[in-house]
């Protein structure tokens, strides 16, 4: 009878964090024997349902990263044999306690010190956080390859192309589907207008906040893009984005002689966490509705509109610039994002702050900046910043003007 497979689920309270422990809750519930056992579970600030979920899948370990909480976190679970942790250093070493995979789903930069720590302490890690990858792909590549672990692809797209992944040399182009986003079809007139609300409102998904605007905007392909490009070795050249509304084909990869593998599936994030929680094993059911192709009749594929949705393009301007522009791409988007969700900047200033970041960036001095260790990456991300705030305060002043 072979032991439970120990996990940890960075980032539980949210919507990858949750949908993991459904497949956790579920594999453990169809089996005689537990196939999972949590180690740690870790959240930001939520600590109510940190402790409810605690209280559910009786973990080793919890963590919250905001310190004010500790003591709300020690209450929720003195009953029972817990340790619990708060503070982004607790976060960070929370990581490099040994588990068979550490399932990295903290969004945004944020996540990067903790998924740097699991695999520097030898942890295997199935990697939601694409920002991580975004900002820091060939240090994390680097390390994984040195401490000999497995990244495993989390992201739909790129689990999807890993599942169907032969020999590297063998690979034509990668192909990267898309839903399109909740304004696909929109004019561009009207996305001016678009409030936080109606971009928060995916079509197929059900998503964070960060990654749904994302989705709205088409960053999120653009970062995937970035992405793939990293974890699969492959230039932006070699990959396409397609945009592919029913979201069954989750991506492909086409070969040298003409064939082309897609990995297809009702769009829920569970198959692939499962898939990336379990692999190189894949024997354990999901609660996911099984596809039904006769019921679905049709797929569509249609090329992305690069003149109402800028994003991609931009991510392949960073990709080619190299060295830390992915990074200031992803913070300065990270603080648009956060801005327009605030009602500080409108929807379209999204990708003209990231342009301007990035133009700004290139021309100063951390140029030619390498992301080469995380203090480089954090410093990039500090400079980053500071050029997305100041970009922020030009966006408030036009608003001003234009109400005077
Ligand atoms: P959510 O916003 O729903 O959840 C984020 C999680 O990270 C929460 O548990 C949150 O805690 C925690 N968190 C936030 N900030 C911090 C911090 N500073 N330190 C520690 N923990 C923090 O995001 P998603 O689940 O949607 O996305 C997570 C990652 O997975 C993102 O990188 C996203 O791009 C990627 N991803 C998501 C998909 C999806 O379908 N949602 C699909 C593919 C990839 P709290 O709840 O307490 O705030």
């Amino acid at each position: 009878m072979s032991a439970a497979r120990t996990v940890s689920i960075f980032g539980s309270t949210g919507s990858i964090g949750t949908s993991a422990l459904s497949v956790i809750e579920h594999a453990n519930a169809e089996s005689d024997r537990p196939i999972y056992s949590v180690d740690t579970l870790s959240a930001g600030q939520n600590v109510s349902l940190l402790i409810e979920q605690a209280r559910r899948l009786k973990p080793n370990h919890v963590v919250i990263a905001d310190e004010q909480l500790l003591s709300d976190l020690r209450d929720g679970l003195s009953d029972l044999d817990i340790t619990v942790a708060a503070g982004r250093g607790a976060i960070i070493e929370a990581a490099t306690r040994p588990v068979d995979r550490l399932l990295a789903a903290i969004v945004g930069i944020d996540g990067l010190p903790s998924t740097f720590a699991a695999i520097e302490a030898g942890n295997s890690v199935a990697l939601a956080n694409k920002e991580s990858m975004v900002c820091a792909g060939p240090l994390l590549n680097r390390l994984a390859a040195q401490k000999q672990v497995a990244i495993v692809p989390t992201d739909s797209e790129h689990n999807a192309m890993f599942q169907v992944m032969e020999r590297r040399e063998d690979i034509a182009r990668l192909i990267l589907t898309g839903s399109g986003g909740p304004f696909r079809t929109l004019p561009a007139k009207e996305l001016e207008h678009v409030t936080p609300e109606r971009a928060l409102s995916h079509p197929r998904w059900t998503m964070g906040r960060k990654i749904s605007i994302d989705s709205a905007t088409l960053f999120n392909k653009g970062l995937e893009l970035i992405e793939a490009s990293y974890l699969f070795d492959v230039p932006e050249d070699q990959i396409d984005v397609v945009i592919h509304p029913q979201s069954i084909v989750h991506s492909a990869v086409a070969y040298r002689d003409g064939s082309v593998l897609a990995q297809m599936g009702v769009p829920d994030m569970r198959t692939p966490i499962s898939h990336a929680l379990t692999w190189p094993e894949r024997r354990q059911e999901t609660p996911v509705e099984p596809l039904d192709l006769i019921a679905l009749s049709q797929l569509d594929f249609e090329a992305p509109d690069s003149d109402r949705f800028p994003s991609v393009g931009l991510c392949r301007s960073a990709i080619r610039a190299g060295n830390a522009a992915p990074t200031v791409l992803n913070c300065a988007n990270e603080g648009a994002v956060a801005a327009f969700l605030a009602g500080q900047c409108r929807f379209l200033d999204i990708s003209w702050i990231v342009e301007m970041a990035l133009e700004r960036f290139l021309a100063g001095p951390m140029a030619c900046e390498d992301c080469d260790s995380l203090e480089a990456v954090l410093a990039v991300q500090a400079e980053a910043e500071r050029l997305t705030s100041a970009l922020l305060d030009d966006v408030k002043r036009q608003k001003q003007e234009r109400r005077a």
